[in-house]
């Protein structure tokens, strides 16, 4: 395996060139890029290390006896690498955003610059409580503020992202319905909701029962009541719902689920939509998430980190994980033992080894103290006006399936209506990449057919969104006339439309090891 000086192997370059047109396979400043499996090789590494003196082993023979198989670069071509592959990332800071589902809205660059702060950002989740007050009283004033915008009774600041506290909630109902001896079988998740909360409540070892959805979009409230009994713990309602729809009936709702002697769980994730106007206690819920990385900016495009901190009802507040919070006096306690819990061991135990993620208690502080109550409340009002304008200025050339019920709140709901025949969502997605857009999130929710779910956010402009509005408006229009280009989008993006089918079912994970390493075995 031979690398020449600029780490550009001819045989991984050769195909690509080709078809490109040009000997690197660049296309000017779009740079091609290999799989660093590709590239990298068992023997190159960015630091030289003198090998090791002869030491003697501790593993008794359960110690490795041939390569890793970990490809090496030298750091050049290590930094090259990822500073490429970054450049075809697309990226909040690029442009718009349009996933449904996700609030990919701006970050202000303030939070970055308070999570930055030594005394936040070297702490150790070990120091000495005395050496970090500060810190605690971030967590414990961000508690107050998220308690307070949701006018509920406590705050679990664990939990690391909303799936997990989802988990956390749920954990929370198990242990007080046990607590009063009525152990329960079955959570009831509507069939509009996100994949993370039938796949929670699994987890947690209940049954899942879906409850159906009216033509509105909405919960079906008569199916609802018509299901709850002794053996249903809870439900798992997502408000505003993931048709960008507000439940009106909520507080119904929850009034019988708690006269079936049930909880009421709300995935808070589209709290973007509310947030400053609703408070969910109001509405009966007993426990919800706040993704902090959705409604209060942090960045979340790749899969982390993110904070789900759980707000609680009265009557599951004292079951709360550890750790908390508590102030006294100028004093800030980190309450760690179920043996000092005031609230005598009812904890049902904790989520995290330690606090929760810092960095995002600090990046939600400072957004929620630089917008003020009114700031907030104009997200919510600014979010729900820009969805509403998406869906209005494309209404006529896309399908909208819940258009005629009202407005929406957060996001856009678009289905593949009214295509010509053999054209799809997945054509449309891929024509947008073409528009240096990345597409909008596809086929969910799974009650509308080829959905197409927008979520603008109250951070983009006028002019950004008449340029999206332009874009998507330009491929609707394509699809609909049956534009062949169109079935083979992307043309201009690093790469062609790929076997997706071939892609999930048979992807190439593992490295293969040289021959040389297992020869030498
Ligand atoms: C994002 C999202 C979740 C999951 O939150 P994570 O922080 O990604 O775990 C759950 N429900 C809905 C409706 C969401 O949009």
């Amino acid at each position: 395996m031979t690398i020449n000086a600029s780490g550009w192997r001819p045989e991984v370059g050769a195909g690509v060139a080709e078809s490109a047109g040009t000997y690197t396979g660049n296309r000017a400043l779009m740079l091609e890029e290999a799989l660093i499996f590709e590239i990298g090789d068992g023997e190159t590494t960015g630091v030289d290390i003198a090998a090791p003196s002869a030491v003697k082993s501790r593993l008794a023979g359960l110690e490795r006896n041939r390569p890793i198989g970990i490809p090496g670069l030298s750091e050049p071509e290590t930094v090259r690498h990822y500073t490429r592959l970054s450049r075809q990332n697309y990226a909040i800071d690029l442009g718009l955003f349009p996933l449904g589902s996700c609030t990919m809205k701006h970050n202000p660059r303030l939070n970055e610059k308070i999570a930055r702060m030594k005394g936040f950002a070297d702490i150790h989740p070990l120091a000495p409580r005395e050496t970090v007050q500060g810190a605690l009283a971030v967590i414990h004033e961000l508690a107050h503020w998220l308690v307070t915008l949701t006018g509920m009774k406590a705050v679990a600041m664990s939990p690391k992202a909303g799936a997990h506290g989802e988990l956390c909630g749920i954990l929370a109902i198990r242990a007080a319905l046990e607590a009063r001896g009525d152990a329960r079988s079955t959570i009831l998740v509507p069939e509009s909701a996100h994949g993370t909360n039938p796949a929670t409540a699994a987890f947690a070892g209940y049954a899942v029962e879906n409850i159906p959805a009216t033509a509105e979009g909405r919960v079906d409230l008569a199916a609802l009541t018509a299901r709850l009994g002794p053996d249903v713990a809870g439900v798992m309602i997502t408000n505003p719902n993931t048709c960008g729809l507000f439940e009106r009936d909520m507080k119904a709702l929850s009034a019988a689920v708690h006269a079936a002697g049930a909880f009421v769980y709300c995935d808070g994730a589209n709290f973007n939509a509310i947030v400053g106007r609703v408070r969910p206690g109001d509405l009966g819920i007993d426990a919800m998430h706040i993704n902090l990385h959705k409604t209060f900016s942090t960045p979340h495009g790749g899969g982390g980190p993110g904070s789900g901190p759980v707000v609680l009802s009265e009557a599951l507040a004292p079951f709360a994980p550890l750790p908390y919070v508590e102030r006294q006096g100028d004093t800030f306690l980190l309450i760690e033992e179920e043996t000092v819990d005031e609230r005598q061991g009812k904890a049902f135990g904790r989520m995290t080894a330690f606090h929760g993620q810092m960095g995002m208690y600090t990046r939600a502080l400072a957004y929620i103290l630089s917008h003020g109550a009114d700031g907030l409340r104009q997200v919510a009002e600014d979010a729900v006006l820009n969805a509403n304008y998406v869906l209005r200025s494309l209404d006529d050339v896309l399908d909208a399936p819940f258009g005629q019920t009202g407005p929406c709140m957060h996001e856009a709901l678009f289905s593949d209506g009214g295509l010509a025949e053999g054209f799809t969502t997945l054509d449309i997605a891929k024509a947008l990449i073409d528009e240096g857009y990345h597409p909008m999130t596809m086929y969910f929710p799974l009650v509308v057919h080829g959905a197409m779910l927008i979520e603008p956010t109250e951070t983009e402009s006028k002019a950004t969104l008449d340029q999206f509005i332009g874009a998507l408006r330009s491929v609707a229009m394509r699809a609909k006339q049956g534009d062949p280009l169109l079935k083979s989008a992307p043309h201009y993006a690093p790469r062609r439309r790929l076997d997706e089918t071939l892609a999930a079912r048979k992807p190439v994970l593992v490295w293969k090891e040289p021959e040389e390493a297992v020869a030498a075995e």
